[in-house]
């Protein structure tokens, strides 16, 4: 077995040790004779399977009882279009767009109602995050809307926006789990779960039970109500089965770590490594305003897009994976989620000291 480091921004890295204890259950789940893969989603056994998930989830992010814990298929981008059909009652939204995905949720906002981009940094191709202490919020907006962890450009929201009382909704696709997080500043937090906690196929949304209601925008399908999901205790219809069954094994993995306080420590131990070098780098530079660098997504160029180019492919050739930067900013990012050792960080640090030595004129 010859394993990679691999710095894919998703579907990406997962523990090793998930990995190898889902082989060792894949003939026979548990004494059931069956694969979880080949499993009803309304037997005894995946029952247990999706309520201990929830549970260790809820335990994970300290979720209060007034949030509904809902898994969903169809991606962030199904989350886009369902987040105004349910939350939109005025039609009115506020977007703070700090980069691709927010921008895309903005757009499908707008099909719903009146979307208000409230704020924006792409007038510096999204590498900060803007000021957003005492925005220009609508009196009647249903919502305002961030993208947390920017996966694209690297950036981060290290403090919320001030709301002014308004409901905050948030992206966490590439910080999910990643850090603390106190659940009760946000009304819906979601995030698709191939980032940084498991196989691709899903979205958990963490939702405040005064939001699920029947007063949905006219049209809206049944499928795309978030009441439909919370009373069927997401099985009404089935579910996308053997992801739950893999987030659920990574949040155990996550709890015997030791939580999200110890996650956040291992997360920012690999990241200032990474940082501290870029920073003193006579080759590499970091892309991102320094305040605002994500914890997760760490993008940097050479300057030169042959050299960009050519150290993609080294790396690749030394095991060091899936460090192209997205086909919209070129260069390159470096994604190190949960699942992504110290060891895996160091030997990128150690891999770029060499290409350096070796290019620097
Ligand atoms: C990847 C990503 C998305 C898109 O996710 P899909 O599951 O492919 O729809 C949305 N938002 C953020 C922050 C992402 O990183």
């Amino acid at each position: 077995m010859s394993r990679v480091y691999n710095f894919s921004a998703g579907p990406a890295v997962l523990p090793e040790e998930v990995l190898l204890e889902a082989a060792s259950e894949m003939m026979d789940y548990r004494g059931t004779g069956m694969s979880v893969m080949e499993m009803s989603h309304r037997s005894k056994a995946f029952e247990g399977i999706l309520n201990e998930a929830e549970q260790d989830l809820r335990d994970l992010m300290g979720i209060p009882d007034n949030y509904k814990v809902l898994f969903l298929q169809g991606g962030a981008h199904l989350q886009f279009a369902m987040i105004p059909m349910n939350l939109m009652k005025n039609r009115v939204a506020d977007y703070i767009v700090t980069g691709q995905w927010a921008k895309k949720a903005y757009n499908e906002a707008a099909i719903y109602g009146k979307a208000n981009k409230i704020a924006t940094s792409e007038d510096e191709t999204f590498s900060y995050i803007p000021d957003c202490s005492d925005l220009p919020v609508s009196p009647e907006a249903d919502y305002v809307y961030i993208c947390e962890n920017n996966t694209i450009y690297g950036t981060k929201f290290h403090t919320l926006p001030n709301t002014k009382g308004k409901i905050l909704v948030s992206d966490v696709s590439s910080c999910f789990l990643s850090e603390p997080v106190d659940v009760t500043k946000y009304g819906l937090i979601y995030g698709g779960v191939q980032k940084n906690i498991g196989p691709a196929g899903m979205v958990i949304a963490v939702i405040r039970e005064d939001l699920i209601t029947e007063d949905t925008l006219p049209g809206t399908p049944t499928y795309m109500k978030y009441k439909i999901h919370a009373d069927a205790n997401s099985l009404y219809n089935t579910p996308n089965a053997y992801c739950i069954y893999m987030c659920g094994k990574v949040f155990k993995w996550l709890k015997k770590m030791g939580g999200l306080e110890v996650m956040k420590e291992r997360n920012e131990k690999k990241a200032a490594l990474l940082y501290e070098f870029l920073d003193e780098s006579r080759l590499f530079r970091g892309t991102v305003r320094k305040a605002d660098r994500s914890l997760m997504n760490v993008p940097f160029v050479t300057g030169s897009k042959e050299l960009d180019a050519d150290f993609v492919k080294a790396a690749t050739e030394a095991g060091l994976v899936n460090l192209k930067g997205h086909r919209s900013v070129g260069g390159m990012r470096a994604s190190i989620y949960n699942a992504m050792p110290l060891e895996g960080v160091k030997a990128l640090v150690e891999f770029m000291k060499k290409f350096e030595e070796e290019h620097h004129v």
